[in-house]
């Protein structure tokens, strides 16, 4: 038998057809409190879009551990065997709630582990590096990729101003512009922790590792004409298939691996290791395998289990640490700090950022939205005489330690013997693309930059190329001054 319709708080109601009035013509009446809390909850239906990574799709599934990377460090969900549940949020990076999928931009990859120690989120990109490495530059870079101020639109100069402004942007945009810069589907791409971070073993022995989640279903990519005609025909092309596949039971998987680094050699690698623009050669550091990563089940509400959902690189569980990566520490406070802001203060407490292996026992109290309590006997401070949680530095998790010169300064990071901007992004270009691959990213950029760059960006944007590779830069620059001449003729 159908229920029947109630308030929110129980009550059963007349009607869902008419608003109660004074006479057939008469004004509504303020005491028709079902009309009032139906268009006042409507009114409140959305938490705010996040400010970047907005529009995203998500589902769960779990690691399996099949490696055995004990000997550097000892996080429960890393050792041989385990199996853990785990959450994924894959996104734009740009682009607005609705906006397309399949718009040219790095997407998110962020993953959320339930652990025994607590939750552990891993928020990557499907790209290893970024397009800056402090983070007082991000509020700027997100901007540029933005909309104008006065007439609302995205504009191609200005992301094109800051990128040739900030050179340290070359290796991403290069990568950008390449077939990685859309992927297929979310299915197709890699994620990557993109960070360097810490490992910590069962003897206290630190290394540096980067994370590598390697597609199972092959990267597979689309031009930009198939994605600009995507993007008209369905705008949600990839959050669909991601849906799609894991209703027919086509669950997508990824290997994961790590990169590591003993503490000692970072200090002599050719390459700064904690800087984001630069990737730490597999020749140097080839993948080490840890397991396989697999999503098997669709959120059961897109709004509470991927729109509420939080990620938190804040969020490491004992055995894994931070590192010097100004962007890594930068964001330590920047997502917890977004998360207060659009979804509350409690937001751990919501469903998909709940810890579910691990107990909670913070002394954290009340606040918007509280719903789950302590023990009322369990006291709401610390330290006190009535057996309440105590904190243990055995059980602790040791966000790492490193050695660092305490004077303190404004600086750009320590320059190794091959660091420079344009060096990554010349490897990629020269030793990584093969010719289709190179044509297709002269075609991309080609395309971009016609959309609207101008002097005197424009003369910025030949010699960035150039820097990266003269040979590109030359043929970037030729395509675009053609089709400049083809325009005005
Ligand atoms: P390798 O030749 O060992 O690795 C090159 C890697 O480039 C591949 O393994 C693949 O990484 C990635 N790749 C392949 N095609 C593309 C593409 N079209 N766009 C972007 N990446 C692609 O050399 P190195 O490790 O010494 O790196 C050389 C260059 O490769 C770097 O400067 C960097 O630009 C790029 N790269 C390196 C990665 C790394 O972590 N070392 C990761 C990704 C790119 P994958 O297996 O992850 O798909």
């Amino acid at each position: 038998m159908t229920k029947p319709t109630t308030t929110n708080t129980g009550i059963p109601v007349e009607s869902d057809d008419e608003s109660l009035t004074a006479g057939r013509q008469g004004p509504i009446l303020l005491h028709d409190h079902y009309l009032i809390e139906k268009l006042a909850q409507f009114n409140r239906e959305r938490v705010p879009e996040r400010i970047v990574h907005a529009k995203g799709s998500g589902a769960y599934g779990e690691l399996v551990v099949t490696g055995d990377v004990s000997k550097y460090t000892k996080a429960k969900l890393f050792q041989p065997g385990a199996r853990t549940e785990s959450l994924a949020r894959f996104s734009t990076v740009a682009g607005e709630q609705g906006s397309p999928d399949t718009w040219r931009d790095p997407r998110g990859f962020a993953v959320k582990f339930y652990t025994e120690d607590g939750n552990y989120d891993l928020v990557g990109n499907n790209t290893p590096i970024f397009f800056i490495k402090d983070p007082i530059k991000f509020p700027d870079f997100i901007r540029s990729q933005k909309r104008l101020p006065g007439n609302g639109l995205r504009d191609h100069n200005m992301q094109w101003d800051f990128w040739t402004l900030r050179p340290e942007s070359a290796h991403q945009v290069t990568w950008l512009m390449g077939d990685r810069g859309i992927p297929k589907t979310y299915r197709h791409m890699n994620g990557y922790g993109s960070h360097t971070y810490q490992w910590i073993n069962a003897t206290g022995e630190r290394f540096w590792v980067k994370y590598h989640f390697k597609t199972d279903q092959g990267i597979e990519f689309l031009t930009q004409a198939e994605a600009d005609r995507i993007a008209g025909e369905d705008a949600d092309y990839h959050r669909k298939d991601l849906w799609e596949a894991i209703e027919r039971g086509d669950f997508p998987s990824w290997t994961v691996y790590v990169q590591v680094m003993p503490v000692a050699e970072a200090e002599g690698y050719r390459f700064n290791p904690f800087d984001l623009t630069k990737v730490w050669s597999h020749k140097d550091y080839p993948l080490i395998e840890v397991g396989k990563w697999t999503l098997n089940r669709n959120p059961r509400n897109y709004f509470v289990d991927i729109e509420q959902a939080a990620f938190e690189p804040s969020n490491v569980v004992p055995g894994i640490g931070f590192s010097p990566d100004k962007m890594l520490l930068g964001r330590v406070f920047a997502y917890a700090d977004a998360h207060r802001y659009r979804i509350g203060t409690n937001y751990a407490q919501l469903p998909p950022n709940q810890a579910r292996a691990a107990e909670v026992n913070s002394y954290s109290k009340e606040g918007a939205m509280r719903y789950h309590y302590n023990d009322p006997n369990v006291p709401v401070y610390a330290p006190n005489s009535f057996d309440g949680p105590h904190a243990d530095p055995e059980k602790a998790a040791d966000t790492g330690i490193w050695d660092f010169d305490p004077t303190i300064v404004r600086a750009g990071y320590v320059q190794h013997a091959e660091d420079g901007d344009f060096t990554q992004a010349g490897t990629l270009v020269r030793e990584v693309l093969d010719d289709a691959q190179r044509e297709r990213l002269v075609d991309n950029i080609v395309g971009h930059v016609l959309g609207g760059v101008r002097e005197p960006v424009l003369s910025r944007v030949f010699q960035y190329w150039k820097n990266v590779d003269a040979d590109l830069g030359k043929r970037v620059e030729e395509g675009v001054r053609a089709g400049l001449d083809s325009s005005q003729g």
